[in-house]
């Protein structure tokens, strides 16, 4: 969606119209997605409150920080002019996160000033990288304008930067046990914690809501000019907010009932104006579709995945064939799909997929039409040379004893071929049809997993003053976020190994 000329604060919450079904969904039934002896996930502990001072110190203490930002960062030329401080890259890395750490650039900057801060990232500095290193840092941090003139060059090292923080970020997940092959690793049902990665996508507030480039002043009639954020739009948070900023996708994973054990494993900012304006914009689902293929990539250990909504049958298929459980809220609206017509001895079946499963089809006594969801008693997964099929073992109650079919719940070859009449493939059968279904005992634990990333956006928010990342522009603002992520995922590699509580 393209900016709006509208005032940001008369946004009023989006509303949709919601189109009654003319159909009825049975109960959900006893089986393996909803089994008799289901336990919930344990709550987690309450998380302690990390002070500022020990969230630098943990930033600080992070070699592979140091690593990413010698790699990928330019060095910044000595000062020209006589005595101007010299700064490695390293320290505006560490400047970005400490935006995280204090709120805004300006209290970063006095901070750093301070004595006592900037001893501690000195002591950061020689722990990782030695004395000879630290002894050679400026005797004060780095001021703001030292700041302002190196983020541009931060800036077009953007995407390099990223990528060097994903890969060390995943890195060091797997090296403290999340992600990995070798692990207990739950099964396809029931994945372990530590072996789901949870996608979300949040919009952060530029810095003022301004969408108008010259206002008039009341008092004085005259034409101002005003800071417009260029890339910041009205856009969807959570389904149905309507927030005024630009789009950031990330995913995470954090281990079963230990507090601050998040660690953010990739992020990138998600383009959201008009396909006129923008030819090449990558939005929400596709980034996030791109992030997960980039997690798998690195990260063979995951077994599954969740997002929201904005993943439909055609981002999940491609993601259930590399073998993981892609785990959604199924979409609202989507209409009941004929599967099959089983035809046994002494009776039909007549079998539809509703509400994310297979259901058998009947008629009441008063014409309704109702689908009662089908147990099913085994998830099987069978891992091919190209990709994996996973199929649901439904049961058929009938009069004449049970029949038990074996449905796939991935995309066929037989789903993409051509239907010659539309000239659509012809079944989106990921759509319609879920490994996990939603209203589900386990696909309510999967669910449960995401208010915990929506957890890590209210971090973010509460991490900077009045809830707004101080920059301006989409690349500003990644910026932004991978400093708040290099410092959640410090948080997480410094106290994981603590006692627990
Ligand atoms: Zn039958």
């Amino acid at each position: 969606m393209s900016p709006s000329t509208s005032a940001p604060r008369k946004l009023k919450k989006a509303t949709k119209a919601k189109k009654k079904p003319d159909w009825i969904l049975g109960p959900t039934p006893r089986d393996i997605f909803s089994p008799a002896n289901f336990d919930p996930e344990p709550k987690g502990p309450e998380a302690r409150n990390i002070p500022e001072i020990e969230r630098l110190e943990l930033v600080v203490a992070n070699p592979a920080l140091y690593e990413v930002a010698t790699a990928v960062l330019p060095r910044k030329e000595p000062g020209t002019r006589g005595r101007t401080p010299h700064y490695p890259p390293y320290v505006f890395l560490i400047y970005v996160c400490a935006i995280s750490v204090f709120n805004t650039a300006r209290s970063t900057e006095a901070n750093l000033q301070h004595k006592t801060i900037w001893e501690i990232v000195r002591e950061g500095v020689r722990r990782c990288l030695g004395d000879v290193e630290a002894d050679s840092l400026p005797e004060t941090g780095p001021q703001r304008h030292h700041w302002l003139q190196y983020r541009h060059k931060m800036l077009d090292a953007l995407p390099q930067l990223r990528e060097a923080s994903r890969d060390a970020w995943i890195q060091q997940a797997i090296a403290l046990g999340y992600l990995s092959e070798e692990r207990p690793r739950g099964c396809w049902l029931r994945p372990d914690r530590s072996q789901v990665i949870n996608g979300d996508a949040t919009v952060v507030r530029p810095p003022s809501d301004q969408t108008e480039q010259f206002t008039r002043d009341e008092k004085t009639g005259k034409m101002r000019r005003r800071r417009v954020d260029p890339d910041a739009g009205i856009q969807i948070e959570g389904g149905d907010r309507a927030v005024y900023g630009k789009k950031i996708v990330s995913f995470s994973v954090r281990l079963p009932e230990r507090a601050h054990s998040r660690i953010i494993l990739n992020a990138d900012g998600a383009r959201h104006r008009s396909p006129e304006e923008d030819p090449d914009r990558e939005e929400e689902a596709s980034t996030a579709l791109r992030l997960a293929h980039e997690i798998l990539d690195r990260a063979p250990g995951v077994i599954a995945a969740v997002f929201d909504t904005a993943w439909r049958g055609t981002h999940r298929a491609r993601l259930v064939a590399r073998g993981i459980v892609v785990y959604t809220p199924q979409h609202d609206g989507i209409s009941p799909k004929p599967l099959n017509k089983y035809r046994y001895d002494h009776c039909i079946h007549d079998v539809y997929a509703a509400a994310g499963r297979s259901c058998e089809r009947h008629i009441s006594v008063d014409g309704q039409t109702i689908y009662t969801p089908l147990p099913v008693r085994e998830l099987p997964v069978r891992p091919g040379v190209n990709s994996y099929r996973f199929y649901h073992a439904v049961e058929i109650p009938c009069r004449n004893g049970p029949h038990i079919e074996l449905i796939p719940v991935y995309e066929t070859k037989e789903d993409r071929t051509l239907d010659p009449r539309t000239k659509r493939s012809k079944f989106n059968r990921c759509e319609h049809l879920r490994q996990i279904p939603p209203n589900t005992d386990l696909g309510d634990r999967l669910k449960g997993f995401r208010q915990d990333s929506e957890s890590t956006n209210c971090t973010l928010d509460y991490s900077h003053w009045d809830k707004r990342l101080p920059a301006y522009g989409a690349p500003g603002a990644l910026l932004i976020y991978l400093g708040f992520a290099w410092m959640i995922n410090s948080i997480a590699l410094g106290t994981v190994g603590e006692p627990r509580r």
